[in-house]
C-alpha cells in the first residue's frame, strides 16, 4: 500500500491550529486541492473544513487520523495567493486560522452545499422556441404559458423568478426542453448590466488631473495614495478617472465604501459613466445573489464590485485597482469575530497582488497622514471645490445663559426662517436618536435604567417604549414612576424624535424629513426620503450621522450642528478625532451647489481648542495638533496596541483571567518593551447582563508586540479561568473604552 496523504484542515473553531485528516477512498490522491473545502467528522458531529495544506505526515499517528466525510469542491475556493494572504491576517489578528477563513467565505461556502448546486439553473427559450407557433402548444398548457413566459423576456431568468411567476412549471420545462425549445443553463448571470446613456466626465481641474496622473504613473505597482480632499473637491471624478485606465487593461476594480455609504446618486453616477459590468453587495442580497457576485468576480466577468467592509475577502481574477472611500469611517473595522480593519488588510492585500490602492476622504484619519508624514503613502490633496461651489463659512453660537426653545437658540431659529424664505434647504445634525436619551421622575428622582447594562433607556414615543440602545432591550413607557407612583414622569434631553416635532411646531408650513436609523429601516426608505429632498419637496432634513455620508444636495445653503458638545470631552483618546471628523462631514453638506453655505454650530464651548482650529485653520491643522499631541503622550499610531477583552456574568471572573493572562504577559516581557494597563472593567462596565473588562497592551515596537502576543495566546487556551469568561483579542482597537 503506498504512503497515505494527509490532509491538515482549517476548522472554523476557536482554536489557533489545523486539524490532520486522512483522505476517504473514493477518490484520486490527485483530487485533493489546497483550498478546497472538506465535510469531516468531528467530535460527535461533522463539520466543514478547508484543506490548508497536504502532507505525508502527523504528529499524531497516521493509523489513528480519521477519513474525511467528503470533498467538497473539485477545483479550489481559493487560490494560493489568496490563501496566503488569508493565513497572514489571521496571523496578525492573532485569530484562528479556520474561524478567519470562514469570515472570508460567502455565508453559502460555509454550509454543505457544493459549488455547484449553489449557483442556480437559468432558463431561456431557444431560437425555435421564440419562433414556433404558440397554438402548436394548445394541448399543453402549462407548457404553453412557460415559454410564452420565457419569450417575454431579454434574458435568462432563474428558477427563483420563474417560481415567483407559475406555479409548478418544472415539469413543463422538461417537455419543453426535450422538444428543443427551452435551454437551461448554470451560468452565473450578471447581477447589474449598466445600461443607461453614459454620460461623459468633466474636464477634470488642475489638481484632480494632478491626482489622477499620480496614480496612473503608478498603475502597474503597488502604492498607497491618500486622496485627502475636502468635501466637493471632485474625488469621485478622480476613482473615475483611475478606473477608466484600470479598465482599459481588462483589470478589476473593487471600491470599499463605508455601511451606509452607498448612495443611490453614488450608483447612478457609476452607471452613468461605465458601460461595463457593475455589481454591489449590500445587505438586501441573499445568500444564493452574493455567492453569484463572489463568483463573477472570480472567474472576471465583473468588472466593478462596490461593498461594504466584508468585500474585501472577494477572490478576483485580475485584481487592478483597490479604492477605500472615505477610508477615516469607524465601519472598515469590525467589531467582532475577526477584528480586523478592512482598510488595513485592503493594503497587505495590494501589496501582494502588486496593485495601488486609494484611500479618499475629507478627514484622513491620523494613522493614514502619519504613513504620509512617514513617506509610506503619497498624499494626493483637492483644496478647492469642483465646478463652482465654494466652501461654505463655519460659525459658532454660543449657548452660554442663553434662552433655548427645545435646543434650539432663537439665532438659529432665525437663520433657519431666513434660509426657508430663499427657498433654499436646510440640514440639522443631532446624533442621538429616539425622543430623549432618558425618563426622570420629578418627585424623586427616579430614572428609566436598563437592567441589563450600566445606561440609561432612551425614551421612543411614537412607539410607546423606551428602548436601550446598548442591548435592545424594550419595555413600555410606565404611565407612573415605578419608585413613588408619581405622575410627573419627564423626558430629559433631546433625541431626533423630539426635536422633529419641535420643529414642526416652529414651521407649521414645511415638510420636515428626519433620517436615522429608526426612520430607515425599511426597505427602499432611505431612498425615498432622499428623494423628497432632491425634488425640493421638503426644505428641512434632520438626522443623526447617517446624513454625514456622501450626499450631495446642491440647494442646501444652511446646515446647523444642534449639539457639539457631546463630542467634546470623550474619554476614549479617539473621540476629539471623531468629533472633528463628524462636524467637518457635516459641514460639507453646505453649499455644494453654487450658492455659498453656511454652518452653524451651537456649543457652550465656543472657544475650545478643537473648535477653534476647525473653524479658522481647517481639519488639516486640527489633524496636524492631533498628531503632535499623540506623539508627545506616545499613543497610537506613535505605539502599536492590542487589547485583551473579557465578559462573564461576575465581574471578578474577567479580573482573574485577565490578571492570569497578564502575569503570562509579564513572563515573556523580557525587555520590557510591552507596557500593561488594567485590567480594568470596560467604561461601560455592565452590558446586556454581563460584565466587562480589559487589559491593554501597547509598545514601541509592533513586533515586539506580536512575538509577546503569540506566546501569551499558545498558552491561553489552557487556562482554567479562561473558561468562566469570553475573551477576545483585538489588534489595533479603535474603540478602547
Ligand atoms: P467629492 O467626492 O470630493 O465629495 P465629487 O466627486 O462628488 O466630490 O464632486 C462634487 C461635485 O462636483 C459633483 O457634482 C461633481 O459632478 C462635480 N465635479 C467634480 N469634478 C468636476 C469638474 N472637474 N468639473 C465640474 N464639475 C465637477
Ligand atoms: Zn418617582
Ligand atoms: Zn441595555
Amino acid at each position: 500500500m503506498s504512503k497515505s496523504i494527509v490532509l491538515q484542515v482549517a476548522v472554523p473553531i476557536p482554536f489557533r491550529k489545523l486539524y490532520d485528516y486522512l483522505p476517504n477512498n473514493n477518490r484520486a490522491k490527485s483530487d485533493y486541492k489546497i483550498g478546497a473545502r472538506v465535510n469531516i467528522p468531528f467530535g460527535k458531529s461533522e463539520k466543514i473544513g478547508m484543506i490548508i495544506n497536504i502532507t505525508d505526515h502527523s504528529t499524531y499517528p497516521i493509523e489513528k487520523l480519521k477519513p474525511i466525510n467528503e470533498l467538497l469542491d473539485s477545483s479550489p475556493i481559493f487560490e494560493k495567493e489568496h490563501l496566503t494572504w488569508l493565513k497572514w491576517i489571521s496571523q496578525y489578528y492573532h485569530h484562528p486560522i479556520g474561524e478567519t477563513i470562514f469570515t472570508a467565505l460567502p455565508a453559502l461556502l460555509r454550509k454543505s452545499e457544493a459549488t455547484a448546486s449553489a449557483i442556480e439553473t437559468h432558463w431561456r427559450a431557444t431560437e425555435l422556441g421564440k419562433t414556433i407557433n404558440l397554438d402548436s402548444l394548445n394541448r399543453a398548457k402549462k407548457q404553453q404559458q412557460l415559454l410564452i413566459l420565457l419569450r417575454e423576456q431579454t434574458d435568462w431568468i432563474s428558477n427563483k423568478s420563474a417560481n415567483e411567476q407559475l406555479s409548478n412549471w418544472r415539469p413543463a420545462a422538461k417537455a419543453l426542453m426535450e422538444k428543443n425549445l427551452v435551454e437551461q443553463s448554470q451560468r452565473i448571470p450578471n447581477i447589474k448590466l449598466a445600461t443607461q446613456t453614459i454620460i461623459k466626465a468633466p474636464e477634470l481641474n488642475e489638481e484632480q488631473q494632478e491626482a489622477t496622473n499620480e496614480v496612473t504613473h503608478k498603475i502597474d505597482h503597488f502604492s498607497v495614495f491618500l486622496l485627502d480632499g475636502i468635501t466637493g473637491s471632485g474625488k469621485t471624478e478622480v476613482y473615475f478617472s483611475c478606473i477608466e485606465q484600470v479598465i482599459k487593461k481588462n483589470e478589476q476594480v473593487l471600491l470599499l465604501i463605508p455601511e451606509i455609504g452607498l448612495t443611490p446618486q453614488l450608483l447612478k453616477r457609476f452607471s452613468q459613466r461605465f458601460n461595463c459590468t457593475i455589481s454591489v453587495l449590500h445587505s438586501a442580497l441573499n445568500d444564493s445573489e452574493r455567492y453569484q457576485i463572489w463568483k463573477n468576480a472570480q472567474n472576471g466577468q465583473l468588472q466593478i464590485l462596490i461593498g461594504t467592509r466584508s468585500s474585501i475577502f472577494t477572490p478576483f481574477l485580475n485584481l487592478g485597482l483597490i479604492i477605500i472611500d472615505e477610508e477615516h469611517d469607524l465601519s472598515f473595522k469590525q467589531q467582532d469575530g475577526l477584528k480586523y480593519s478592512a482598510r488595513d488588510v485592503a493594503i497587505t492585500r495590494a501589496q501582494k497582488v502588486n496593485i495601488p490602492v486609494i484611500l479618499g476622504s475629507a478627514t484622513p484619519c491620523l494613522e493614514s497622514l502619519s504613513n504620509v508624514k512617514k513617506g509610506a503613502y503619497h498624499h494626493l490633496k483637492l483644496r478647492q471645490r469642483a465646478g463652482n461651489a465654494i466652501a461654505p463659512r463655519i460659525d459658532t453660537i454660543d449657548l452660554k445663559g442663553k434662552e433655548l426653545v427645545n435646543n434650539f437658540s432663537s439665532d438659529l431659529l432665525k437663520l433657519i426662517k431666513q434660509t426657508l424664505a430663499k427657498d433654499e434647504q436646510v440640514i440639522l445634525f443631532l446624533n442621538r436618536r429616539g425622543f430623549a436619551p432618558t425618563m426622570l421622575c420629578h418627585e424623586c428622582a427616579w430614572s428609566a435604567q436598563c437592567t441589563r447594562c450600566d445606561t440609561y433607556m432612551t425614551i421612543h414615543k411614537k412607539k410607546h417604549r423606551l428602548i436601550c440602545h446598548h442591548c435592545g432591550s424594550e419595555k413600555r413607557i410606565p404611565q407612573q414612576c415605578p419608585s413613588c407612583s408619581s405622575i410627573d414622569l419627564r423626558p430629559i434631553g433631546f433625541g431626533t424624535e423630539r426635536t422633529e416635532q419641535a420643529l414642526q411646531d416652529a414651521f407649521p408650513d414645511t415638510e420636515i424629513i428626519r433620517i436615522d436609523r429608526d426612520t430607515t429601516s425599511r426597505k427602499n426608505a432611505m431612498r425615498q426620503l432622499l428623494e423628497k429632498i432632491e425634488n425640493n419637496r421638503s426644505q428641512i432634513l434632520l438626522g443623526t450621522q447617517m446624513l454625514a455620508k456622501g450626499h450631495d444636495f446642491p440647494n442646501v445653503t444652511l446646515v446647523g450642528i444642534l449639539d457639539a458638545d457631546q463630542g467634546l470631552f470623550g474619554t476614549d483618546m479617539r473621540s476629539n478625532e471623531r468629533m472633528a471628523q463628524l462636524i467637518t462631514q457635516v459641514a460639507g453638506r453646505a453649499g455644494r451647489g453654487e450658492k455659498r453655505g453656511l454652518v452653524i454650530i451651537q456649543t457652550h464651548h465656543p472657544d475650545h481648542p478643537l473648535l477653534q482650529t476647525l473653524i479658522n485653520k481647517g481639519y488639516g491643522a486640527f489633524a496636524d495638533n492631533a498628531l503632535r499631541e499623540r506623539q508627545e503622550a506616545q499613543l497610537p499610531p506613535f505605539s502599536y496596541t492590542a487589547m485583551f477583552r473579557s465578559e462573564a456574568p461576575y465581574a471578578d471572573q474577567n479580573i482573574r483571567f485577565l490578571q492570569e493572562i497578564k502575569q503570562i504577559c509579564q513572563s515573556l516581557n523580557s525587555n520590557q518593551s510591552i507596557e500593561l494597563l488594567g485590567p480594568i472593567p470596560s467604561s461601560m462596565e455592565r452590558k446586556a447582563g454581563k460584565y466587562r473588562a480589559q487589559l491593554l497592551l501597547s509598545s514601541h515596537s509592533r513586533k515586539d508586540l506580536h512575538h509577546l502576543l503569540s506566546g501569551t495566546l499558545q498558552q491561553t487556551e489552557t487556562l482554567k479561568s479562561a473558561k468562566r469568561v469570553r475573551w477576545s483579542i483585538d489588534v489595533d482597537p479603535q474603540d478602547m473604552s
